[in-house]
């Protein structure tokens, strides 16, 4: 046949071919887990990933295999992403902060055949060994080290592998519909499930999140990825880069603010992507160190509920860009962005930062929309709010291991979350539904509630929930940590809501607690805190 195109596989082995031959002398930079710095390349990269495959191949570990990671963000990570994946098996990278529990529930479930670890990690590897049925290899990531072998029995070592390998020709031809990474959801509620990324979601979702509206990271940036490669692939970054060949700065193990400001200064990062408390954490740094992140020009907040402070303390202070993203290990992640259109040119600059709050809107590749409790889809007005859908070419479609559709009979993924859309897309997360408090049959924000306490000069961090309550079933209590050195009083804090939102949504109570219950992915633990105080207004009733 004349008149066609040609034809070849989006796979994650091109993203890192591409790296390897045309951005060769590009640096990474790693923060190893012993808190030194190394450099090294993408041409670096690219060759011991080729030899972590043939490795893998040597040691007979089979072809769709999945290997699992339990590791920080660092080069031998990077290297196993492609090593593995782009090499024909699954990378399936762990949450060290699961409970032993949920780690051994999902490395039997996952059957992985190999266990990559780094040095912190090796203790936690120990203690799950015996229960591990499918691990045949555990592998050290780093060099020889006695104190550990004496630890697990027939331990590997990176280091060592990958000497003694000579690298793979090049990356096999795979179908692009393979697996080649998984990851697990944190399982807040129920086991954790497995999330199952193709080559080609994989490849699409590089391309589709990293246009101008979105990520737009480039060749000349230095991307710093503080979102750990253990969730939901670093948000994507790891393939982002190599497709386009950006320095990339692997932050390790320290995740401080001040160990943050200095990498940012020393490598003159222009990029970073972290989750809400990792900023606060560096805009207090930057406080106290004095350091001015001048190189850094936009930083990319996601994970959970954005404090609208944030986009003008970076703004003002530093003249960094916020960028607010949404997604979830379902959508690989990237499902919203928020970059502004042309028609906001003219808006003051508080009105833009206002628009900036939200999540902003979907990248080619997926879609959304809203409906109500029955099905039927809502307006996308900016105000009505119903429960939000998804679909595209980098949404979940079945879980791993799990028979049945993850999808409605429509074909759109329910994401969990409650949120509003209006005419050009732009979403507004209004709550997750299980968290959501409905009073006398109303429903209340609880992220617009937390907003209103985190402002209070006094608070450092606040969760609403929903506490049951005789006459209106649920009212809305605060739980909340006071700043450094303060001590806040509830009915002055109750007293900052007026005028903020309707009477009738002001909290009922406000609880003073010294921490907020994280989860393994950093986000509050709601569910602890409703166990904890969702009665105290029946035991004042
Ligand atoms: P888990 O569901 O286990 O917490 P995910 O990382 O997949 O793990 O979390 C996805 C959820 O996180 C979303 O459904 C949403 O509730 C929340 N989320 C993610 N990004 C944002 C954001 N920018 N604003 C508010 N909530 C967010």
């Amino acid at each position: 046949m004349f008149g066609t195109m040609m034809t070849q596989a989006l796979t994650t082995g091109s993203l890192i071919a591409h790296a390897e031959k045309y951005h060769a002398g590009t640096e990474i930079v790693s923060v190893e887990t012993d808190g030194t710095k190394a450099r090294t390349t993408w041409g670096a990269v690219g060759a011991n990933a080729r030899r972590i495959k043939a490795a893998l191949d040597g040691l007979g570990v089979s072809g769709g295999a999945r290997c699992a990671t339990i590791a920080w963000n660092n080069r031998r990570h990077l290297e196993l992403y492609f090593g593995i994946g782009a090499g024909g098996r699954v990378t399936h990278t762990i949450n060290p902060r699961l409970t032993p529990e949920q780690m051994i529930y999902i490395l039997n479930h996952a059957a992985d055949e190999v266990l990559f670890l780094d040095r912190t990690f090796l203790p936690v590897a120990a203690k799950l060994g015996e229960h591990l049925k499918t691990v045949k290899h555990y592998v050290l990531m780093g060099s020889r080290d006695e104190d550990a072998a004496a630890q697990v029995e027939g331990l590997l070592f990176y280091d060592e592998l990958v000497a003694a390998a000579d690298p793979a020709a090049g990356w096999p031809d795979l179908d692009e519909y393979a697996p080649a990474a998984l990851c697990y959801t944190s399982g807040t509620t129920g086991n954790p499930k497995g999330v199952q990324y193709s080559h080609r979601s994989l490849v699409l979702h590089s391309i589709g999140g990293n246009q101008p509206d979105g990520l737009n990271i480039a060749a000349r940036d230095t991307v710093m990825p503080v979102v750990p490669m253990f969730h939901v692939n670093a948000w994507g970054v790891p393939y982002i880069a190599a497709s386009v060949g950006s320095k990339l700065v692997m932050p390790g193990p320290n995740l401080d603010g001040e160990s943050l400001a200095r990498l940012i200064d020393a490598e003159q990062v222009t990029l970073s992507l972290g989750v809400p408390t990792i900023w606060m954490g560096l805009l207090a740094a930057l406080k106290t160190t004095g350091i001015n992140p001048t190189s850094m020009k936009r930083t990319v907040v996601g994970g959970s509920a954005l404090p609208p402070s944030m986009i003008r303390d970076f703004r003002d202070g530093y003249g960094v860009e916020l960028i607010h993203a949404w997604g979830m290990t379902e959508t690989s992640p990237l499902g919203t962005l928020n970059q502004l259109l042309q028609k906001h040119d003219g808006l003051s600059e508080d009105a833009q930062a206002k628009l900036r709050e939200g999540q902003g809107r979907p990248p080619w590749g997926v879609e959304l929309r809203i409906v109500d409790e029955d099905g039927a889809e809502l307006p996308c007005d900016g105000e009505t709010q119903g429960e939000l859908q998804i679909r595209g070419h980098w949404v979940v479609e079945s879980y791993f291991g799990q028979e049945g559709s993850a999808l409605t009979s429509n074909g759109w993924f329910d994401t969990g979350d409650v949120a509003t859309l209006d005419g050009d897309g732009y979403m507004v997360i209004r709550d997750r539904s299980k968290d959501i408090i409905k009073s006398g049959g109303e429903w209340i924000s609880t992220v617009e509630l937390e907003n209103i306490a985190i402002a209070h000069p006094k608070i450092a961090n606040a969760a609403a929930i929903a506490a049951h309550h005789p006459k209106w079933d649920e009212r809305p209590v605060i739980v909340a940590v006071a700043a450094e050195g303060e001590t806040p009083d509830e009915a002055d804090v109750l007293a900052s809501y007026e005028g903020k939102v309707a009477q009738w949504q002001v909290p009922d109570r406000v609880i003073f607690v010294d921490d907020l219950p994280l989860g393994a992915t950093g986000k509050v633990l709601k569910n602890k805190l409703r166990e904890a105080y969702g009665n105290v207004l029946l035991e004042e009733a």
